[in-house]
């Protein structure tokens, strides 16, 4: 049952304090990946959360968004889509900067990738302050489609992600397994 499926996942991510900088507890789900219970029973549950907001495409990011989101995509028997880091795809793209704790990153998805309308499910390991999921969101809305939800395996609370996505987009469901 998802109790039991949530606590196995609980189980299968580690923690690992001070990567890539002091300070950071790194969320590794590098062991769930590896327990094939654990995966299939998570890409399971991104499945239903497809069927309830009637999703049309997944959007991964790079790079553990790739590895959850692929598998759902196939499942549910709909297509994939990656955001990559800046200057990986070929053009022409869609970029979105974001802030970071020191610096900004970017994000690119082809122009071409989702269709007018296309309802999209933005899809990741870790909502952390919630930069990413933003600028993720409005490279789906660049691209003409429709950003239906936003999936986690989990959310560190604590650093407001959620609270974020909710003042900047304020009808996206934000669901954390
Ligand atoms: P943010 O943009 O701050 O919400 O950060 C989310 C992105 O950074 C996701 O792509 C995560 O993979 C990664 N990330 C941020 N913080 C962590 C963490 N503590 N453990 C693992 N990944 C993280």
């Amino acid at each position: 049952n998802g109790a039991d499926a949530a606590a196995l996942w609980r189980a299968r991510i580690r923690d690992v304090p001070d990567h890539p900088r002091p300070g950071v507890v790194f969320k590794d789900i590098t062991p769930l990946l590896a327990d094939a219970e654990a995966f299939g029973t998570a890409v399971e549950a991104f499945a239903d959360i497809v069927a309830r907001h009637d999703v049309q495409a997944v959007l991964g990011l790079e790079a553990r968004g790739f590895i959850l989101g692929a598998p759902v995509a196939l499942r549910t028997g709909i297509g994939f889509v990656p955001a990559r880091k800046a200057g990986k795809l070929p053009g022409p793209v869609h970029r979105e900067a974001y802030q970071l704790e020191y610096g900004t990153a970017e994000v690119e998805v082809q122009h071409d990738a989702l269709a007018p309308g296309q309802r999209v499910l933005v899809l990741d390991d870790v909502l952390a302050t919630g930069g990413t999921a933003g600028a993720a969101i409005r490279l789906v809305r660049r691209c003409g489609a429709e950003p239906v939800a936003f999936a986690v395996l989990l959310e560190l609370g604590f650093l407001g992600g959620r609270e974020r996505l909710a003042a900047d987009f304020p009808d996206l469901p934000v669901e954390a397994l």
